[in-house]
């Protein structure tokens, strides 16, 4: 079994990194190469502005290149709560923000020639017990009318094509998609880099100083100075940015993926091929891959870090899950297991916008496969002063109380969450 990520397994590897020391000036220096940081610099270098990314490790390291693959469209949360939380109009524009997401992904596919395997396979958000089967249809009923007309509410009868297991009934979102989000971000990259956005791998930025609006950072290969800095570095966000981090909780997510099924195994798995989320708190995640393994995640542990060790025993866990959801893939092997941290904010909704003199857009909560691309350029946007886009405008964003970059309080967490799945 490999302890890596598919997506880095099996993707090529940007080759488009500038060499030599991190020096000059720009008009807008990026920090984070992952989908949000990428997607600014891009739109940004077309609209020839002079950009640089300066990336800790590669491009597509962190979340970007680490995640289960799924482009969801709509909300992660429940749209009657996500009205509740935030007002009608926010909920709304935030719904139709992710799915025109996926609409600004499909559009960059094409127009930049990536080739990553994307495809509009639709997304079932399966009940795993029948009460959740109520509360998903009372939520379909509202997003049906309201907001998303190409979704549709599946009985457990309707699941027998789709997914080989009882679950309870789904929602089936059709909008949503699914991609090879390595293929995809090496391609992102690539654009940048085409379009004249400087990108620096191995540069950790280790201090930021801003005085008298001009900008200086720091790394170990060099400092470059800029007008303008966008903060893109989601769950990986490093300390000097004290900001974000008293904000941001980073919690580990897990992922394994199976040998290349067959098609006999497909057909009594998943042969509906689409993407798949369950209603448990503590819930699971999964897809195909284009090779045809099970891509199969979930938060097994509520660990603040992912290396190897934290890895394999959330592998552990997740095969348990695999095997209680598909008892039939019991003699099937596991070829890879990995994990990356995501960016949680406390109301589990992104925050993007202007604060103490830079850019920023994250907290994406598990969700930002899809929105990282959009909110980066609209961002993008608001640096070369056009309309305002941003969905997330004016949304306060407290920081987490007792909370200064370690999450102790994870533990809490885990407990609070597994006990509600079990009365829930
Ligand atoms: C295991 C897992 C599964 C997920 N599954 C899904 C999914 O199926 N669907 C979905 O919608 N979302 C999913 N997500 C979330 C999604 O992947 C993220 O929301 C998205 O990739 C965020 O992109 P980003 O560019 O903001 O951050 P990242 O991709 O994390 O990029 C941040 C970058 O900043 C760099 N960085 C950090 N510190 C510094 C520094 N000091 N200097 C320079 N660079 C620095 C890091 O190296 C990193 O590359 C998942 C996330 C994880 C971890």
């Amino acid at each position: 079994m490999k302890f890596q990520s598919y997506w880095h397994d099996t993707a090529p590897v940007f080759a488009g990194a500038t060499q030599g020391p991190v020096e000059g000036h720009y008009d807008v220096a990026i920090i984070g190469g992952g989908f949000t940081g990428l997607a600014a610099a891009r739109q940004l270098a077309k609209a020839g502005v002079k950009v640089v990314v300066l990336e800790a490790e590669r491009v597509g390291w962190g979340a970007s290149g680490r995640n289960g693959g799924h482009l969801n469209n709509g909300l992660a949360h429940s749209y009657l709560a996500a009205k509740a939380e935030l007002g009608i109009e926010r909920a709304v524009s935030l719904y139709k923000a992710l799915d025109a997401s996926i609409d600004t992904i499909e559009a960059i596919i094409a127009e930049e020639g990536i080739d990553c395997n994307f495809r509009r396979a639709g997304k079932l958000k399966l009940a795993s017990k029948p009460q959740h089967f109520d509360a998903i249809a009372r939520n379909f009923e509202s997003v049906h009318r309201e907001v998303d007309p190409d979704t549709a509410l599946l009985s457990a009868n309707d699941l027998k094509s789709e997914v080989g297991s009882p679950f309870h009934g789904a929602m089936l979102s059709k909008k949503s998609a699914m991609m090879h989000m390595g293929r995809y971000v090496a391609g992102l990259a690539t654009a940048a880099a085409r379009h004249g956005a400087v990108i620096f791998e191995q540069a950790a930025v280790t201090a930021h100083k801003n005085g008298n609006g001009r900008h200086s950072l720091a790394t170990a290969r060099g400092t470059v100075s800029a007008d303008h800095v966008l903060v893109a570095t989601g769950a990986y966000t490093p300390p000097v940015f004290g900001y974000f981090r008293r904000r941001i909780v980073s919690v580990g997510s897990f992922l394994i993926a199976t040998r290349p099924l067959t098609d006999a195994e497909i057909a009594i798995t998943m042969p509906g091929n689409r993407t798949c989320v369950t209603s448990m708190n503590i819930g699971n995640y999964f897809r195909l891959s284009p090779d045809n393994r099970l891509i199969f995640g979930g938060r097994a542990r509520f660990s603040a870090t992912s290396d190897q060790s934290s890895d394999a025993k959330s592998g552990d866990i997740l095969r348990t899950s695999l095997l209680g959801i598909f008892p039939q893939l019991s003699m099937v092997e596991i070829d890879y297991c990995w994990g990356g941290l995501v960016d949680m904010t406390k109301d589990r909704y992104p925050r993007a916008g202007y604060v103490d003199g830079v850019w920023y857009a994250m907290g994406y909560s598990g969700h930002g496969a899809q929105l990282s691309t959009h909110l980066g350029m609209i961002i993008a946007d608001a640096i070369l002063g056009k309309a305002d886009r941003n969905p997330l405008k004016g949304l306060d964003w407290p920081a987490v109380p007792g909370h200064f970059g370690k999450p102790w309080f994870l533990p809490l967490v885990g407990l609070y969450y597994k006990t509600l799945d079990r009365f829930q």
